[in-house]
């Protein structure tokens, strides 16, 4: 597909924040995980909120909380402190079951470029069987060539590792790549690995490292796809 930024053939997304809306999909979930978790213990469910940024008081996870962008391994130390983290883990997977939230208009992206043979894989932070299963709820599952977690094998963002690992089990080239994502982590993964970058946000300085940027999804891909 031709674009602005040259022929694409392949586009690695980042999952929350990115395909997922990331307050409507978590802000709940994690909320109701961090109380479950510390069970009634006021002093550690503040603790717990704060390792992770969780603001208890707006129900809200916060902006550059370590929650945004750190793998579930890193997000695992913060916590251990605080709660048991098995309890935890097991938690999030009941409060999650049914709260895939997507992004406005992704759906209609994905069917856009799936139909332009475009080959699209998931590069998350989040585990692998949890992308999956979003996924499977959100009937994505065969847009996705690939799926690729912190636990997949290729180490975490901001490493390159996982957006090399997507490309490699893809065939496809960073040269003809996009890496889009909402943070630091994916810009750096992608830049590592020698995609071209895509931010979706406002914040000037992430807008600045990367090769094109947007305010949501929907201006993000019509700036991309506007002179292809
Ligand atoms: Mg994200």
């Amino acid at each position: 597909m031709q674009t602005v930024l040259g022929e694409i053939n392949t586009i690695l997304f980042d999952k929350d924040g990115t395909l997922l809306d990331f307050h409507a999909t978590w802000d709940h979930v994690l909320g109701a995980a961090l109380r479950e978790a510390t069970g009634g213990d006021g002093q550690q469910l503040a603790g717990a909120a704060n390792a992770v940024g969780f603001d208890l008081a707006t129900g809200t996870i916060l902006a550059n909380a370590p929650f945004v962008a750190e793998s579930n391994h890193k997000l695992g130390k913060r916590l251990r402190p605080f709660v048991d983290l098995d309890g935890f883990n097991q938690a999030m997977r009941h409060f999650a079951k049914e709260t895939a939230v997507p992004m406005l208009g992704m759906t209609g992206l994905l069917q856009q470029l799936s139909a332009a043979a475009i080959r699209l894989a998931v590069v998350t932070n989040d585990s692998e069987a949890q992308a999956r299963r979003q996924l499977h709820q959100l009937g994505w599952v065969d847009y996705f060539d690939v799926v690729v977690g912190y636990d997949s094998g290729y180490g975490a963002k901001p490493d390159a590792g996982p957006v090399l690992g997507a490309l490699a089990l893809l065939g496809s080239d960073p040269v003809t790549s996009l890496m889009v994502g909402d943070t630091m982590h994916d810009l750096r993964s992608g830049l590592g690995a020698g995609v071209l970058t895509a931010y979706i946000g406002e914040e000037p300085e992430l807008a600045s490292l990367a090769d094109v940027a947007g305010p949501s999804i929907v201006t993000l891909f019509e700036s991309i796809l506007a002179l292809g």
